[in-house]
């Protein structure tokens, strides 16, 4: 046996038992006659005790240990004269009476502490060193313990987990894929999934009723602090269901992992519901950040030619926030914000802002041109008291300026203090656009995804208005990251032909793409609907990370690499020639 007990488990009821311990060195202290070694494995950290006096042979080995040394030692477990309540061990400790050098260890090129000296490149390079750490391991942890909790939630709903393909066909209208050579049939690919979309879809068609998968999916797009090429979901289907049902289900199951896992009560009220355009309007977003107010107040009536300002007579929107108490910003503050707002990545024009001196009366950048009235028309639209300060954007296309001034608000509440970790505000965003206008394509694109139904009522407009047909869609939103999403799906193979063509599929290019999925309509396919929650985020927002990077045990780097494995990487010559690809050098 290598161990009896683990490094997390003595307390001071083992004072005068024999134990056997493996582990790992975490450090050595010498102190007078005396070493002292703290043990380390997954589950704690013990305390080991080495006298020159008694043993001097074994302090000398003791003495001789490097960090990370694997080690297995024999000891009576003592009571500590000076105890540390800073850890669960802290009261005892074990004087060794046997030591076994398991093996040896470099010196990590990094230290194995929580505050570790080690940058993101290098933990990334030796991500197995990481993993050794404390905060990291915990975020495993959690994620082990969230994906048992979905998975207990689920089965006691009748939800069966269904394994699909991770080599399927490439699916046109999503991310781009990663595609796989086929060596069996030459020139010809595989794609990994986007998401098992069709495929849940299909589960429903062949009467399992109630799917789910923690599922690895795959998208080929630029890398953000919170996207990784290949990341986890919880994918979900149900048959014979309406939107309501779907949502109540998984409403109910974020309740109980917020409760099971974060120890957070959510309580018996529902969620709100919030229709896109109102989440647009409000917000300038379809996933806003509910945990604070600083709601944007439109302020075309107030500031559109009711002075010579000529950007905002000329703007297709102006709208505005308030900053409770800020009004004391310095000229150096307010160009902060001003260079943020005007950033290439929000790229807005510029700001104008109005601060609310303490007797009621209003400064703003913009003074020249408005007469006091209509600048007290501005304090009185944006109910903005005395030391309060007013931040405008404006813009030709209103979409555009709603998004910049959404930034600017979420950099507002940051500032304020106003987006705390440990506070959770959970919504539903409602009846998106089924489409959206893409330039670049120049056609109607599918907002949630092509296999989404239109909302009933909308059908009609199918034919004369597409763009204003709203999807039978929703997204959940928590703190201002979408952690899920989904829809009703089209179940009628004419309807669906319908929206491809729409999309701008000729009736053959649908079939090829999708004629296994429209040929199953035609076999009896229940009403269905469902939703995917993406795994990695969820866990990173329980467990207050900023990226989800933390919270997989080997993710990629921003440029989409392994810096551990180094892949991807070249291959052989001989695999390519297996494969009848030829590798032309850009
Ligand atoms: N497959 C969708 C996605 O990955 C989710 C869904 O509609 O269920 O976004």
């Amino acid at each position: 046996m290598y161990r009896t007990k683990n490094c997390g488990e003595l307390r001071i009821a083992n004072v005068g038992e024999t134990v056997t311990l493996a582990g790992w060195v975490q450090r050595v202290r010498k102190m007078g006659g005396m070493t002292f070694v703290d043990l380390r494995d997954r589950y704690g950290i013990t305390q080991l005790v080495f006298n020159q006096e008694v043993n001097p042979n074994l302090c000398d080995e003791a003495n001789k240990l490097g960090r990370e040394y694997v080690v297995q030692i024999t000891g009576k477990v003592g009571e500590r004269y000076s105890k540390n309540d800073k850890m669960p061990t802290g009261d005892i400790e074990i004087e060794v009476s046997e030591l076994c050098v398991l093996n040896e260890a470099l010196t990590p090129p990094f230290t194995i502490e929580d505050n570790t000296d080690g940058g993101d490149d290098l933990r990334m390079k030796y991500r197995y060193l990481d993993l050794r750490r404390d905060p990291v391991r915990k975020n495993l942890e959690l994620r082990h313990k969230f994906c048992f909790e979905v998975r207990r939630f689920l089965d006691s709903k009748g939800f069966l987990e269904v394994e699909t393909p991770v080599l399927v066909g490439s699916t046109p209208e999503g991310a781009r894929d990663f595609i796989v050579p086929s060596r069996m049939n030459q020139g010809c690919f595989y794609a990994l999934p986007q998401s098992p979309q069709t495929l849940k879809q299909l589960l429903m068609v062949a009467g399992m009723d109630k799917y789910f998968q923690i599922v690895k999916c795959f998208r080929d797009e630029d890398l953000r602090a919170d996207r990784q090429p290949e990341f986890t979901q919880i994918d979900c289907e149900m048959s014979f269901v309406e939107q309501n049902d779907v949502i109540e289900t998984f409403e109910e199951m974020t309740k109980y992992l917020f409760k099971q896992v974060r120890g957070v009560d959510l309580g018996v009220a529902p969620f709100l519901r919030l229709p896109w355009s109102e989440a647009m309007r409000r917000f300038g977003s379809d996933k806003p950040d509910m945990r604070f107010g600083m709601e944007f107040v439109e302020l075309m009536d107030v500031l559109k030619n009711t002075g010579e300002f000529g950007v905002f007579n000329s703007a297709a929107y102006i709208g505005g926030i308030c900053a409770e108490g800020c009004a004391s910003y310095t000229r150096k503050q307010i160009d902060e914000l001003t260079n943020f707002v005007k950033s290439p990545q929000i790229g807005a024009k510029g700001l104008v802002y109005a601060r609310v001196e303490a007797d009621g009366t209003v400064k703003s950048s913009v003074d020249k041109f408005y007469s006091p009235e209509v600048l007290n028309q501005l304090k009185e639209a944006m109910q903005a008291k005395a030391g309060d300060l007013i931040l405008i954007i404006s813009g030709d296309d209103a979409m555009r300026a709603r998004k910049q001034l959404c930034e600017l608000r979420l950099l507002m509440g940051s500032r304020l203090g106003l987006r705390d970790k440990n506070k959770f505000a959970l919504l539903w965003v409602v009846d998106f656009p089924m489409f959206e206008w893409s330039d670049e394509e120049q056609r109607l694109m599918a907002m949630h995804h092509p296999f989404t139904a239109p909302k009933p009522e909308d059908i009609p407009l199918l034919d004369t208005d597409p763009a204003n047909v709203k999807a039978n869609a929703y997204d959940m939103v928590c703190n201002g990251v979408e952690v899920g999403g989904g829809s009703i799906r089209i179940h009628d193979a004419i309807l669906q032909a319908k929206i491809f063509n729409i999309l701008g599929f000729t009736p053959e290019k649908a079939q090829e793409q999708f004629g296994f999925l429209m040929n199953a309509f035609k076999y009896g396919a229940p009403p269905h609907g469902g939703l995917a929650y993406g795994l990695d985020r969820w866990v990173s927002l329980f467990a207050g990370l900023d990226s989800i990077r933390d919270c997989i045990a080997f993710p990629k780097n921003n440029a989409g690499r392994d810096v551990m494995l180094d892949a991807p990487s070249h291959v052989d010559q001989k695999q390519l020639d297996e494969l009848a690809i030829k590798v032309v050098e850009k």
